[in-house]
């Protein structure tokens, strides 16, 4: 186990802790890893201003008790024996608003680990298709060809040999949720073999897609990419965006 592990571990046990419901031996543990560990009693801390706050909120008053039985005498049930009432007391109502803020707390940092997750996926796509361009560009048959459109500008890598074409372009405008670009491959007849859809990336200025074609690309005498419904369409519907003969 790495250290980050045997922390993660502990900081899990930490909340518990600063509510003082772990049981003996757990509490023991974690105590003693406190005193090596300085991220985790940051952490104890955070947990232990919280509480604080919460405790510092008003409690609920109690009324005098002669305040309390005139207000009694006044009511229309005075004359009827109150039945007992579940009270919160201070700590269940101090325990209850913790509870609830930590699951908030677990709620929220779970939303950060779902949205990191899904910016990892799209790095390392990013990143794959960085060091495919490298591998391509390495090459000395890769074609490379320029892509020149309104507004958009690029490069077009082109490798017979292996099948495998990339578009690189800068200022692919961001389409909605329902729309994607794809892309196509333009045999000598003219007709449209589908090549994969892409979208461009909100966090950075150029948008990479690699294309794997099942047949051979020397069968093909250019690239076209255009506008379609999110998940892509059999034949071109939607508005060319560039296309690039090769
Ligand atoms: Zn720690």
């Amino acid at each position: 186990m790495t250290q980050d592990q045997i922390d993660d571990i502990f900081r899990e046990n930490i909340p518990a802790y600063a509510l003082d419901a772990l049981d003996v031996e757990d509490a023991r543990a974690v105590k003693s890893h406190l005193q090596t560990c300085a991220s985790c009693r940051t952490e104890l801390a955070e947990y232990r201003a919280l509480s604080e706050t919460l405790l510092m909120m008003t409690p609920p008053k109690t009324p005098p008790a002669a305040l309390r039985r005139r207000l009694q005498g006044q009511l229309p049930s005075a004359q009827k024996r109150s039945s007992p009432r579940f009270v919160w007391s201070f700590n269940q109502l101090a325990l209850g608003l913790t509870l609830i803020i930590l699951l908030a707390l677990n709620v929220s940092s779970y939303l950060q680990i779902r949205a990191l997750q899904k910016q990892q996926v799209q790095l390392a796509s990013q990143l794959q298709n960085g060091q495919a361009a490298i591998a391509m560009l390495a090459y000395p048959d890769t074609e490379s060809l320029l892509i020149k459109a309104d507004n958009i500008s690029g490069t077009l890598l082109v490798d017979k040999s292996r099948n495998i074409a990339m578009i690189l372009v800068w200022n692919l405008p961001q389409l909605d949720s329902t729309q994607t670009y794809q892309a196509w491959l333009i045999d000598p007849q003219g007709k449209r073999t589908d090549a994969g859809i892409f979208r461009s990336q909100p966090s950075q200025p150029y948008t990479s897609a690699t294309i794997f074609s099942a047949n051979d690309l020397t069968n093909f005498v250019g690239i076209g990419v255009t506008i379609e419904p999110s998940a892509g369409s059999p034949q071109p519907t939607g508005q060319r965006v560039f296309k690039v003969d090769f």
